[in-house]
């Protein structure tokens, strides 16, 4: 492999029902930082059936070139087409970086793509930069230069681990939603749209569609909402629960919870935040009887305000926390929402 022959940032613009997925744009911001890095630039590729007219938003949100991929037989995403048409722009274009985002679709497609051309793939990266690698110089090892260096959770959590692929090209990771994030929109941009087509001949891998069914929820995304109030284990119980929509209510936030909650069976994994569960950034962040274990942490420590509310004053969240309040929750948390009301009702006098 020649691995000077590989140039460019490319990301999966990934498209659901023809509506671009937010991870792509998200992408391409990060995208952009890397190709700035590396003086080149960000291409996004576009696979679906009658997507062209898409490609305007993704150059609105960054994207330098667009390369379109569009055939009936993309109508859906199915495994075996959208390998296809990836690897054979991987093949075509020989980008130097390909980033894909870690929703369903690209947990499926990402290690796929990089079986077909034979190359490595990190998944569920945390933080991307471009640098040196190894990381400091070794004695006998060459330190190459430039080199994509992913870096995400390893040992379940407990420690970060900073990977490279200096050997083969595309050098590949997926990256969760709402870790990236993505530039604004700057309204009447434009990229350079590619047209192209490696054919697509179905063959007893291209899985038949009888009927899709979608999931109808009643919840509000967690990773859209700007405030959460999340509550953990030390809830005590789902009913309790209520004292936090009742706090969540009078502040016009949402819900959400750490996983021991949801592996107590007491909240759904939608509510979820965290390595395993959502990235989120809200404004607001509360942490009620949340301890802060680093997983839970890893999915929300960006949020621009955390307050935690827990009885332990030694609870590790308390390190990442801007507002804490020692103290039982029970006491707490309806006192709050008391003066938060208090103080709604005064405002509206
Ligand atoms: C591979 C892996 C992935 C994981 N992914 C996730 C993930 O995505 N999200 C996640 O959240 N966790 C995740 N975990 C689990 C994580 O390690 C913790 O076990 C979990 O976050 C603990 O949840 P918790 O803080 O609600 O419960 P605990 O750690 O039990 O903390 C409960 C807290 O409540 C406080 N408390 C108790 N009673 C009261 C009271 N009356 N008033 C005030 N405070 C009180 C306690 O002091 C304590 O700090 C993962 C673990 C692994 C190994």
């Amino acid at each position: 492999m020649n691995l000077a022959e590989y140039k460019g940032v490319f990301v999966f613009a990934q498209q659901v029902d023809n509506k671009i997925s937010g991870i792509a744009f998200e992408l391409i911001g990060k995208g952009k930082d890397l190709a700035k890095d590396l003086n080149t630039e960000v291409t996004a590729v576009l696979v679906g059936s009658g997507v062209k007219e898409l490609a305007d938003q993704l150059a609105e949100y960054g994207a330098d070139r667009v390369i379109v991929v569009d055939d009936p037989e993309l109508k859906e995403y199915r495994t075996e087409p959208y390998t296809h048409a990836l690897a054979s722009v991987v093949e075509k274009y020989k980008p130097e970086i390909f980033l894909i985002g870690a929703t369903a679709i690209g947990r499926d497609l990402g290690p796929r793509v990089c079986a077909r051309i034979h190359t490595g793939l990190t998944a569920d990266c945390t933080q991307l930069d471009i640098g040196d690698f190894p990381l400091n110089p070794m004695p006998g090892r060459e330190q190459k230069h430039n080199q994509l260096l992913m870096t995400r959770p390893a040992f379940g959590g407990n420690t970060i681990a900073t990977i490279a692929c200096p050997e083969f090209r595309p050098q590949m990771a997926t990256v969760r939603p709402g870790v990236m994030q993505k530039l604004p929109r700057e309204a009447g941009r434009k990229a350079v749209v590619e047209e192209f087509n490696p054919g697509f001949t179905p063959n007893d891998k291209y899985v038949e569609i009888l009927d899709i069914v979608k999931a109808v929820t009643d919840t509000v995304d967690i990773m859209d909402a700007k405030i959460l109030v999340s509550g953990g284990r030390g809830m005590g119980g789902p009913e309790n629960f209520k004292i936090l929509e009742e706090l969540a209510e009078a502040i016009g936030g949402t819900v959400s919870c750490s996983r021991a909650v949801v592996d107590a069976g007491w909240k759904p994994k939608d509510l979820q935040v965290g390595q395993t569960g959502k990235t989120v950034r809200p404004n607001v962040y509360f942490a009620i009887g949340i301890s802060g274990a680093i997983q839970h942490l890893a999915g929300m420590e960006e949020s621009d305000i955390i307050v935690a509310i827990n009885k332990d004053e030694s609870a590790p969240i308390f390190d990442v926390a801007d507002y804490g309040v020692v103290g039982d929750l029970n006491k707490i948390v309806p006192l709050l929402t008391e003066k938060i009301k208090a103080a709604n009702a005064a405002k509206n006098q």
